[in-house]
């Protein structure tokens, strides 16, 4: 048989990095923008998951406190589900019922994931795993600049800037093929400057290393910003003419003068005032870039944070400017897309607020409902968990591409939660540590058995092309909630053809922030993929925002006075070390799929816990043992690495693996208040030793 090869997109992290995927499941990267020819050792592998032995062919339904499960056909399973969903609904209201979405589900999935909660089983309780990724950063850009979209101009403008401050990125690890882009602006002279507590592979590429306290992120910007009107790098005439708000936020920044902010960050004074410097000059020649990721916004005060650096590129005059503005590198393939189709626990599709009158008319009127059948805005993800078990909390639960019992906070009680519900559904290609809990488990396809859409960290939306044939047994997600509406009385409006879905999204999105209107599959194909918005068939989808003005009423974009404050939680006697944690290069997420990829878990079998030579002695630990970190909410276990990449103070331990090893039974789920983010870039822990010798 003559070997067919399908172009198609990377299935993990947002840069969405092109690759050919032929029948026999070989992977060759393509010329695509973001990737330029590369992929990291994730991509490189990824087909791999698509023979995998460890896959799911077949529904799995759990009697009641049964240690083990039975296999049933789909319609069995799918009654179960149905009739489990009705008993509670029935005696408990619609919110009994909830859903739990992912960023990593298309475009389509999680338009139709949306619309299956709010018209189907009517219910406010829906959020998703995307609320631990970038929601401070999306809360932040939405009240500065009226939208979010995480990159607002392509990747390639950053080759050609002259200088980029990324606050919080690993991006040597977390996506590779991003860093050729930061390397060309290093390498033509311009500044590169990284903000991380660890000397991580991005940094030891950079200029300059802002080496700050875990936690201080805050501090510093606002330091970065004092900085920037003292020595006289504001753009006046930038701010006069498209902003609002500047002098309050001095009346704060005033207050972070550059030793106070050495002090509480441990960042020094000259290297603050190189960074700022750097950034002026680079807005002086080709241009300037303020960059964001998990590092900065993963916080109780993330939103904050954000809106601190945004101002400091306002303060700087970059948004709109060429090559120049200030970015957030999305994490999960669909990050971007995922947060736009009404998934969210406050929105709905378009990138409408849920409480909005005239967005809830319009998105009743495709859905064909009366806008007073739309429920209201529910809890966040962490607080749906936490509202499982208690009085009028959801009793069922049904996860589509999301393995919740390993990325949330506080992992440990989410577990118990879990186990407390009376129904949990999860669709999952593999059996999760969350599938592992559920009561029933629907096998699903993966990434390059389907068709759909996904929307990458520049709002550029792309095709998902199938390549290869599921498993017999084996469902989509948009075939799973077809046939759960039709059990639940909608016999119509949920198809499983994702064509008509994206169809029916775009007049959902139709004169929403994020319009898709315009978009076809069609027009994806020919043009390589298409930027939102995009309002119109016959225009272009706009690829760099701002340049004209801000979408908000007066058309300025948003100084939003912030201040710093301590961290939820502190070091003290009893847990005396900072825990920040992050991804490495082999593996993805909460590691369900790139666990199961023999040559990514040969190279990184278990957790790291990297920690300094200083702190390895003073705690008796030598490279190589085991250790556990113990913090008030829980404990987890990995290899000691000692390295003197990381300040003495702080201890770095990755969150791809479940059980013992999971590093969220250690973290804070402290929320930020804006976007309800959790806390996961620091908190307090002790460090034990396993074995007592
Ligand atoms: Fe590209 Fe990200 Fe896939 Fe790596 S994981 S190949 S960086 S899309």
């Amino acid at each position: 048989m003559p070997v067919e090869t399908v172009e198609t997109h990377c299935p993990y992290c947002a840069l969405q990095c092109g690759m050919a995927l032929d029948s026999q499941s070989q992977i060759t990267p393509l010329d695509f923008p973001t990737n330029r020819g590369g992929l990291c050792q994730k991509g490189w592998t990824a087909a791999e998951l698509l023979g995998s032995g460890q896959r799911l062919t077949t529904p799995l339904v759990r009697e009641r406190r049964s240690a083990s499960f039975r296999p049933v056909d789909w319609d069995t399973a799918l009654e179960v589900v149905s009739r489990g969903m009705r008993a509670a609904q029935n005696d408990h209201g619609p919110d009994a019922v909830a859903v739990f979405g992912g960023g990593g589900l298309t475009n389509e999935k999680a338009y139709q994931l949306g619309k299956f909660a709010r018209t189907v089983l009517r219910t406010s309780s829906i959020d998703y795993n995307g609320r631990y990724c970038m929601s401070s950063a999306a809360a932040a850009a939405n009240r500065a600049f009226g939208i979010d979209r995480g990159l607002p101009f392509p990747v390639i403008d950053l080759a050609a800037t002259g200088a980029v401050l990324l606050m919080g990125g690993n991006v040597a690890e977390t996506m590779p093929p991003f860093m050729q882009h930061l390397l060309a602006v290093r390498d033509r002279g311009g500044a590169l400057i990284v903000a991380d507590p660890r000397r991580t592979a991005t940094v030891e590429a950079a200029t300059s290393h802002l080496a700050l306290t875990p936690g201080t992120d805050l501090e510093l910007a606002l330091g970065l910003l004092h900085i920037a009107v003292v020595d006289g790098y504001v753009d006046h005439r930038y701010v006069a003419d498209r902003t609002a708000g500047f002098d309050d936020v001095w009346r704060v920044a005033t207050q972070w003068w550059p030793e106070r902010v050495e002090r509480v960050t441990g960042v020094p004074v000259a290297s603050q005032r190189a960074a700022v410097r750097a950034l002026a000059a680079g807005r002086e020649g080709r241009g300037a870039v303020v960059l964001t990721a998990r590092g900065a916004e993963q916080h109780g005060n993330g939103t904050d944070t954000v809106t601190g650096l945004i101002n400091l590129s306002l303060a700087l005059g970059l948004p709109g400017r060429p090559r120049s503005g200030y970015g957030c590198l999305t994490g999960q393939g669909n990050g971007q897309g995922g947060r736009e189709h009404g998934q969210k626990a406050d929105q709905l599709p378009g990138y409408r607020k849920i409480d909005d009158p005239l967005a809830r008319e319009h998105v009743a009127a495709v859905w064909g409902v009366h806008p007073s059948a739309l429920p209201g805005p529910g809890p966040s993800a962490y607080e749906l968990i936490e509202r499982i078990g208690t009085g009028d909390g959801p009793r069922s639960l049904l996860v589509h591409g999301s393995n919740l019992a390993v990325s949330s906070p506080r992992s440990g009680r989410v577990v118990e939660r879990l186990g407390s519900l009376d129904q949990l559904v999860v669709c999952d290609p593999f059996m999760s540590e969350t599938a592992a809990l559920a009561d029933v488990v629907l096998p699903v396809t993966q990434w390059a058995e389907e068709e759909g859409t996904v929307t990458n960290l520049e709002g550029r939306v792309l095709r998902r092309r199938r390549a290869a044939s599921p498993p017999p047994g084996v469902r989509t997600d948009l075939e799973v909630l077809s046939g759960l509406a039709a059990r639940l009385g909608h016999e119509t409006g949920f198809p499983s053809d994702p064509r008509a879905i994206f169809d029916e999204l775009r007049r959902a999105s139709a004169g929403g922030v994020a319009d898709y209107s315009g978009i076809t599959w069609e027009r994806i194909d020919t043009e390589g993929g298409v930027f939102w918005p995009c309002r119109s068939e016959h225009g272009p989808g706009q690829a760099r925002l701002f340049a004209d003005g801000f979408p908000t009423p007066d058309g300025r974009a948003r100084f939003v006075a912030v201040d710093a404050g301590p961290a939820a939680e502190d070091v003290d006697d009893e847990y005396p070390v900072y825990l920040t944690t992050g991804r490495i290069a082999q593996h993805y997420q909460s590691g369900t799929q790139t666990r199961r990829v023999p040559v990514l878990a040969a190279a990184a079998s278990e957790p790291r816990v990297e920690m300094h030579p200083d702190l390895a002695t003073s705690s008796g630990v030598r490279d190589g043992e085991r250790v556990r970190l113990v913090s008030r909410r829980g404990s987890a276990s990995g290899t000691a690495r000692v390295t003197a990449s990381i300040r003495p103070d702080t201890v770095f331990m990755p969150f791809h693996w479940g059980g013992e090893q999971a590093v969220n039974r250690v973290t804070n789920p402290a929320l930020d208040p804006t976007s309800r983010m959790p806390e996961f870039k620091v908190c307090a822990v002790r460090i034990e030793r396993e074995s007592v010798d």
